[in-house]
């Protein structure tokens, strides 16, 4: 399962190899472009550097709030509230929509600038929380790696962000333990 709030969320990437290397993927237009093809969000266009800055502050925040989920706690009352203004930056409104014969009533954004994709990723962990399973959350237990999933083993059991986390620190943990075989 995705959500555009971990993709947002891991767009600033540290190398999982602990080599303290990162990328700036907020900074990279090739990875803005991707990442707003993936969730509709070309029409906004290219965005501008107080968009971006703006989608640095709604990282943290999000990050924040993904890692107090992810440790079994509960975003504070300020998170909750900034996360609110965000999604209130981009207001809405009800048209009714006529087809044929049927009739839809929808909720369009006003304008379907940076605001608004910043409230869409805002509003995708909030779909998250009330829609999904927050204790899902989870960060890779690679602990210079820093990615954030979502957990959708059967068993709730993943806790590394891909296979090449999960075979470095076996090949790791393999090396020690000829190093000093009487520690496990
Ligand atoms: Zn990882």
């Amino acid at each position: 399962m995705e959500f555009a709030c971990l993709d947002l969320v891991n767009s600033d990437w540290h190398d999982h190899r602990g080599s303290g290397s990162r990328r700036e993927y907020l900074d990279d237009r090739a990875w803005l472009t991707r990442f707003a093809d993936k969730w509709g969000f070309s029409e906004a266009g290219e965005p501008d550097g107080t968009a971006v800055a703006r989608l640095k502050y709604l990282r943290a925040l999000l990050r924040e709030m993904l890692e107090a989920l992810a440790e079994g706690k509960r975003p504070s009352a300020r998170q909750v509230s900034e996360l609110n203004s965000v999604m209130g930056a981009s207001p809405t409104v009800r048209v009714l929509q006529a087809s044929g014969e049927s009739y839809r009533l929808e909720l369009v954004p006003k304008a379907k600038d940076w605001d608004w994709v910043a409230a869409e990723i805002a509003a995708s962990f909030a779909e998250m929380v009330t829609k999904h399973d927050p204790t899902r959350v989870r960060v890779c237990a690679n602990p210079v790696c820093h990615w954030v999933f979502y957990d959708e083993s059967r068993n709730r059991t993943r806790r590394w962000c891909e296979n090449t986390c999960a075979n470095l620190l076996k090949v790791r943990r393999f090396r020690e333990r000829r190093r000093n075989p009487k520690s496990t």
